[in-house]
């Protein structure tokens, strides 16, 4: 029996490695570098906690999460094992204990946070410790392309240039082909092997529906399919946080709010609670959830559109970590679409940031409007070809489509003659034929398109305005106030060249509680 496999079974108690894992320890424990893709739960500690224990010196592993760093500790001195962690909780004493150890060689892993880790002290103590590598964790930090970046990662390539001899190895849950690059580059791993897990989580059930009234949707499903089980349900703003949770706990639901406007003693108090307690809903922002591990999470609910694919895999991940079966759910709406591409044309970022934005964003619509398996979408994304799997809305109810061409040649019309300055809710008026005071201010009431849309109710032609938008033949205006304007792809549509076959829109029972809650 190999030693890695020896300690794994004496040490930490498990019978055999998962997946990769044997390769990586292997690589690492041998002196190499590698860079480690593997999604949430897929088991990354491993890879860079046996490798420590195997060689001599001490494990340095830099986290940006102070409570993952806290819970990782805690469950090596369960096991025996030397651990310990250096971040802004330790007094001053508490930290020199610390120090004293590591220069002693008595640690085998010592957790870091990155700006701690850069700091000359820090760096001194490196010099004369003994190392056995270094670990990156939550490694897409690192990339301006990811989700999440944070600029004390970029320095982490300051480990490469002062400590070639010692490995590291880089571990991320979520990177696609960009962003693995932009790690590879940042952190001098350019020549380490990519050791890349399947993405697919199984057990998770992806379902997307149309936004209708957001909140009422969301109550029917934990009715339906989870009552007193463990979730999560994201929100984009903390108002929206709050009142849900609110509204939850008015319902008999055990829902708690979290977002970074709380206090930390209530955020503390919070998720704890969740942790421990059985059935709570955590209603929170994307504050909430990194290094979160709770392998019960039953579901996990977007009341609003993530910004990005990956977000949305990495938060939707959280959910049955335990491999039992989970939801994954998404309302989604007009209004969503329009929020973030305002959020993203009307920010003060440089145009190369604003233009890798509207990419990802264009990535998760892609996602939300597809009439393919979404696992299939999902995977494909973070470059893994797959068959129709059978365990998501699309696959267990192939939605059915429409010939949209006529109706998105009237929409786009529409935007063509009142001047490309109005939003949807106002191109609709018209569509429809409502002689409303703006409408009539405007004389948009004489146009040849005025009444031209009576055929469509109202939801409808909102569904058509978010599917001219995720399909890219509408935009929003670059100042971010709202209005649609026409974009190249609009053209051809226009002149009748191509047709357009969209996913039918469901029919809504509450079609009046839109506008409120989309
Ligand atoms: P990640 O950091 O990739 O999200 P973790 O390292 O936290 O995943 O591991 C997820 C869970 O899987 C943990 O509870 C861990 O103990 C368990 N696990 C990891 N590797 C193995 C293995 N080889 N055998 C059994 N359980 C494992
Ligand atoms: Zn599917």
């Amino acid at each position: 029996m190999s030693r890695a496999l020896h300690l794994l079974r004496t040490t930490f108690g498990y019978d055999a490695f998962r997946g990769e894992q044997a390769a990586i320890v292997e690589h690492v424990a041998a002196g190499g570098d590698a860079l480690v893709l593997m999604p949430t739960g897929g088991g990354k500690s491993l890879c860079y906690q046996v490798p420590a224990l195997l060689r001599p010196g001490c494990g340095v592993v830099v986290s940006p999460l102070i409570a993952l760093m806290q819970d990782q500790v805690e469950g090596l001195h369960q096991l025996g094992i030397e651990a310990a962690f250096l971040n802004s909780t330790l007094d001053l004493e508490e930290a020199r204990e610390v120090e004293r150890r590591f220069l002693q060689g008595e640690l085998k892993l010592l957790y870091v946070a990155p700006e701690r880790l850069l700091t000359p002290r820090f760096l001194s103590l490196l010099e004369r410790a003994p190392l056995a590598l270094f670990a990156i964790d939550e490694a897409h930090c690192v990339s301006q392309w990811g989700h999440d970046f944070r600029p004390e990662y970029i320095e982490l390539s300051i480990l490469h240039q002062r400590f070639p001899q010692v490995p590291r190895i880089a571990l991320t849950a979520t990177a696609d082909h960009a962003t693995r690059r932009e790690i590879a580059e940042k952190l001098g791993l350019q020549e380490a092997p990519e050791f890349l897990s399947s993405f697919d989580r199984p057990n998770i059930r992806y379902t997307i529906v149309e936004k209708n009234n957001a909140r009422q949707q969301l109550f029917d499903l934990i009715q339906r399919e989870h009552k007193g089980e463990a979730g999560i349900v994201y929100c984009l703003s903390r108002r929206r946080v709050e009142e849900t949770a609110v509204w939850l706990q008015e319902r008999g639901i055990a829902a708690l709010p979290y977002h970074a406007g709380l206090d930390a003693g209530v955020r503390a108090r919070h998720q704890t609670r969740f942790l421990r307690d059985e059935g709570v809903v955590m209603v929170a922002t994307i504050a909430f959830g990194m290094g979160i591990d709770k392998p019960d999470v039953r579901f996990v609910a977007h009341l609003d559109l993530p910004k990005s694919l990956e977000g949305y895999y990495q938060e939707t991940g959280r959910a049955g970590r335990d491999g039992l079966p989970s939801n994954a759910w998404l309302a989604y709406g007009l209004n969503d679409v329009m929020q973030i591409k305002e959020m993203i044309e009307s920010s003060n970022a440089p145009e190369s940031q604003k233009h890798i934005e509207r990419q990802k964003l264009s990535a998760m619509l892609g996602l939300a409007e597809t009439t393919q398996c979404r696992r299939q979408v999902i995977l494909s994304y973070f470059g893994e070809s797959s068959q129709p799997c059978g365990n998501c809305d699309n696959c267990l109810n192939p939605p059915s489509t429409w010939n949209a061409t006529e109706a998105a040649r009237k929409a786009l019309s529409c935007v063509y003659r009142t001047g490309q300055r109005y939003g949807a809710g106002h191109l609709i008026d018209v569509l429809l034929g409502r002689s409303n005071e703006r409408v009539k201010q405007n004389f948009h009431d004489r146009l040849s398109t005025f009444g031209i849309g009576r055929e469509l109710a109202e939801d409808a032609w909102r569904a058509l305005f978010r599917q001219l938008l995720a399909g890219g033949y509408l935009q929003i205006d670059a100042e971010g106030h709202g209005s649609l304007q026409l974009t190249d792809a609009a053209r051809p549509l226009l002149r009748g060249e191509v047709e357009l076959k969209v996913r039918s829109h469901q029919k809504r029972i509450k079609a009046s509680s839109d506008r409120s809650s989309s």
